[in-house]
Order: C-alpha cells, then structure tokens, then sequence
C-alpha cells in the first residue's frame, strides 16, 4: 500500500465518520425538538402539508389538519 492508497483510505474513513456524525448529530436535535412534534398537524390526504396551527388549512385539498398520535 503507497501513500496515495493510504490517503485514499483515511479520507474515506473521515468522510464516512463525518457522515455518521451528521446523521446522528441530526437525529439528537430531532429529539430534543421532538417534544414540540406532539402539537403537529397535518392534512389526511396529504401527510407531508403539516402545520403547528391546530386552526390550519391543507393548502392542496382545503381540508382541516388533524393533530397526529
Ligand atoms: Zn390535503
């Protein structure tokens, strides 16, 4: 193994920590927000038109947003 194979190497294992370590930095903030997800609303039909505002419209179909379990 030469110095390029080595470097080749080492820049894969940072870039795949670095990745691992994004992912998971990610996901600890999405539980520490996750208190506030219980208060999410969204439309039936449409799951990813969501909203905080338990008064909200979907913006596709009009329908009230229900709160998620
Ligand atoms: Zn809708």
């Amino acid at each position: 193994m030469d110095s390029a194979e080595i470097l080749v190497t080492v820049g894969g294992l940072a870039l795949i920590a670095f990745t691992l370590w994004f992912f998971f930095g990610q996901h600890n903030e999405a539980v520490t927000t996750g208190t506030t997800a219980d208060a999410l609303y969204s439309c039936p039909m449409h799951p990813w038109i969501t909203s905080p505002d338990p008064a909200a419209i979907c913006s596709v179909c009009g329908m009230k947003l229900t709160q998620n379990d």
